[in-house]
């Protein structure tokens, strides 16, 4: 019952084949059997799943309908939920208690779904291999010596080993397709703006998206008419239509044009992982797709603007852990200024002091024209050379990583390696599209994503082109070997 996706339990649950009880009962039981080994998560909320089950199970006998209507699903731990622990996996929040829902909890709760527990993530969502996790490193449920990715690495080793039938993630500069793509499952960063962001906790507010863990494009769009749409509590929220995306589901992918980048494909990437890319690229056209090359010339000072703007966010951001207003405080402190100082060297773990570090300096009088302004303009270059692309075809298709999971610890003394690995998703953050990562391959037996990026708004040709691939491939539906 655990390895059911998001389409199949609500049939099973809607025709009274199960009971969300039962189902959830399952997912647990699944939990106990294999999260030693994966420890995808921070916390688990196995009591209030059971009565969110119960509830649903009365909702579906009065016969309602609700998307996700007793369906298990699970949160990356910077999505705050009413009552229970949000620790964006920090030792600075790890006993703190939201005291409100994010819009995006509050729409899964409407629609029914059942929440499991709190995923794990690199701390703050500042990395890509879930190592920089205050509590412990999430495994690979493929390889469980290997990463599962990051930041939302717990959500997508959870997906990948059915600990839940899907997941939320959220995504700065890759965070739900890089480790979407090395566990093997669907992962969707939608456009800025068109998911609230009211109650996730803020790394980078001008680039992080909310978005679905799954484990076939079919659940990515309904989950995401599920979470998607103008919410008055987030001004960056887009007061855009929200379109039905599982009727993209039904369209055909003949005649769309298909674009690949030349700068993507120019050297650095693991041979296997652009066979695997190329690959599923001839099957896309084999499917009546028409490829035409186009070009993003500013590939490679993205990482630079990226690194620069994440990091300068960040740094505000982060300003408000303080010991005052909330989480950890020191114990060690003989005035205010080092109370200040204390609870945030002893708060806050390597990486987030490096991004506070850098940020501030960028940020910094003398500074601020020469990097953080520069960084701004580069941007604006970046979300250029995507709509003169999108110009000349529907959907843009690439890799989503240079290479497949890699061996925990193999890249944790060399930050610069790891933000290099970023290449491939940060543009997408930066020009604010939406974009996608689905199995396309393996590589020496890991799973292979292939990105799709599309047009500002336009998800559903992402769902379209994904979900005609998924119907004549399988992929998606291979088995970690747990
Ligand atoms: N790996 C990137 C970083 O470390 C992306 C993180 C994210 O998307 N949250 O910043």
């Amino acid at each position: 019952m655990h390895r059911t996706t998001i389409t199949q339990a609500r049939e099973l649950l809607q025709n009274k084949k199960i009971s969300s009880v039962q189902l959830t009962e399952a997912m647990f039981a699944r939990i106990d059997q294999v999260e030693d080994k994966v420890q995808a998560f921070v916390h688990l909320t196995r009591e209030k799943a059971l009565q969110q089950a119960k509830d649903a199970d009365a909702r579906i006998a009065a016969g309602e309908e609700a998307p996700l209507l007793g369906i298990p699903i699970a949160l990356k731990d910077l999505i705050c939920t009413e009552g229970s622990r949000t620790t964006c996996s920090s030792k600075i929040l790890d006993q703190f208690v939201s005291p409100y829902n994010a819009t995006v909890t509050e729409r899964l709760n409407k629609a029914g779904a059942v929440i499991v527990g709190k995923t794990n993530m690199d701390e703050f969502a500042m990395g890509s291999s879930n190592e920089n996790s205050h509590y412990h490193p999430t495994k690979n449920p493929w390889d469980l010596d290997r990463v599962p990715g990051g930041s939302s690495g717990g959500s997508s080793a959870a997906v990948s080993a059915h600990e839940c039938v899907a997941a939320l993630g959220s995504d700065t500069g890759g965070s739900i397709r890089q480790p979407a793509s090395f566990c093997g499952v669907t992962g969707l960063k939608p456009t800025y703006g068109r998911v609230s962001r009211f109650g996730l906790v803020a790394f980078a507010s001008s680039l992080d998206q909310i978005g679905p863990l799954t484990k076939t494009v079919a659940d990515a769009a309904t989950m995401m008419n599920v979470i998607g749409g103008k919410d008055p509590r987030d001004s960056t929220s887009a007061d855009v239509a929200l379109p039905d995306f599982t009727r993209a589901l039904q369209k055909d992918v003949k005649g769309m044009k298909l674009g690949i980048p030349r700068e993507y494909f120019s050297g650095g990437i693991n041979p296997a992982v652009e066979k695997a890319v190329q690959e599923s690229i001839r099957t896309l056209e084999s499917l009546g797709m028409q490829t035409v090359e186009v070009s993003l010339p500013h590939l490679d000072y993205a990482v630079a603007a990226y690194y620069i703007i994440a990091c300068a966010e960040a740094s505000t951001n982060l300003s408000r852990y303080d010991g005052v207003k909330y989480g950890y405080r020191t114990e060690k402190s003989d005035s205010l200024v080092n109370m200040y100082e204390n609870t945030r060297e002893e708060g806050f773990g390597e990486e987030v002091k490096r991004r506070i570090i850098l940020g501030t300096f960028v940020l910094s009088s003398g500074y601020y024209d020469a990097y953080y302004l520069k960084g701004q303009k580069v941007r604006t270059l970046i979300k250029q050379d995507f709509e003169n692309a999108l110009e000349q075809c529907d959907v843009i298709a690439s890799p989503v990583t240079p290479y497949p999971a890699f061996k925990l610890g193999e890249k944790l003394d060399d930050p610069l390696q790891m933000y290099l690995a970023d290449i491939y998703t940060i543009s997408a953050n930066l020009a604010g599209i939406p974009a996608m990562s689905i199995p396309c391959g393996f590589a020496e037996g890991l799973p292979v994503g292939l990105q799709l990026m599309g047009k500002h708004f336009d998800e559903s040709s992402l769902i379209t082109v994904g979900h005609k691939f998924q119907q004549t491939t399988d992929f998606h539906s291979q088995e970690a070997p747990l």
